[in-house]
């Protein structure tokens, strides 16, 4: 397992669901963990989960989409701990509809929420980690950003932006030695596909070649390698965690 130990991390979106499996996966490893949520329920809840496992960090309640709330946030992380070595941008949602159907409001809140929070977050710590010639920015797309999922034109668009954020900012950074990868998902059990209808869950399962849906832990342990020291060599890649559903 590889050693976190002394690294300050912000999870993004980690009161529940995958972003919160990252911040425990983090802790796990020794890193001090940064929770966020936008409605306060619940990174206060993952933050003393990590207390139980021996763990410590902060818990911030924050809109990521929110270019003032991200710099007070990160000016707080960098006040409390004075560094940021990792960033998972992990916060997302969805507004699913038909393009027929959709309002331009509802692609806007997605680009929004997805996918400027990822860019926004990103310049706010960027700084910092050039200084110390050290980072790592995990980015969470999706499979629907890779393979379009139809009922999701907002969402996928918004997931293949960040594969595109990703991959610039990576060569951007790449000689200040900082890494900049994706992580697409497949199909997850969590509140946010609790969501999905039923019909579309049977007709996805046949497509998903390991013959499961994934769970939370299984994109923790991706995320967990890619911002450990182990993983210098890789910047600029889109790592599927899905079963197989997507291969390129
Ligand atoms: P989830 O269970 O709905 O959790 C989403 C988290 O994001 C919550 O903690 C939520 O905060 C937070 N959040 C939402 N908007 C935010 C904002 N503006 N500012 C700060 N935090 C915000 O979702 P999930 O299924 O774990 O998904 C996590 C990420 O993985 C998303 O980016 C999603 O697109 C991606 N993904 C998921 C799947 C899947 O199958 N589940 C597949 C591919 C990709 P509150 O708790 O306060 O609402």
């Amino acid at each position: 397992m590889s050693d976190l130990t002394g690294r300050i991390a912000i999870v993004t979106g980690s009161g529940q669901g995958i972003g919160q499996a990252i911040a425990l996966e983090l802790a796990r490893r020794g890193a001090k963990v940064v929770t966020n949520d936008v409605t306060g329920c619940c990174a206060e809840d993952t933050l003393a989960m990590i207390r139980e496992l021996g763990g410590d960090g902060l818990a911030i309640t924050a809109d990521v989409s929110d270019s003032a709330q991200v710099e007070n946030m990160v000016k707080t992380v960098l006040d409390t701990f004075g560094q940021v070595d990792i960033l998972v941008n992990n916060a997302g949602t969805t507004r699913d509809n038909l393009i027929v159907r959709m309002p331009e409001e509802e692609w806007d809140f997605i680009q929004k929420v997805n996918l400027k929070s990822a860019w926004l977050c990103s310049k706010a710590v960027v700084r910092s980690m050039m200084r110390k010639k050290y980072g790592r920015i995990v980015n969470i797309s999706s499979a629907s950003g890779l393979m379009g999922q139809a009922g999701q034109t907002n969402y996928s668009a918004s997931k293949a932006g960040m594969i595109g954020l990703t991959k610039a900012l990576a060569r951007e950074v790449a000689s200040r030695g900082i890494t900049v990868n994706a992580v697409a998902p497949g199909f997850i059990k969590t509140a946010l596909t609790d969501k999905m209808p039923q019909d579309i869950l049977e007709q996805l399962l046949p497509l998903i070649p390991v013959g499961r849906i994934g769970t939370v832990e299984d994109v923790a342990y991706a995320v967990a390698f890619l911002v450990s020291d182990q993983a210098s060599y890789i910047t600029g890649q889109v790592l599927s965690v899905d079963g197989g559903l997507v291969m390129s």
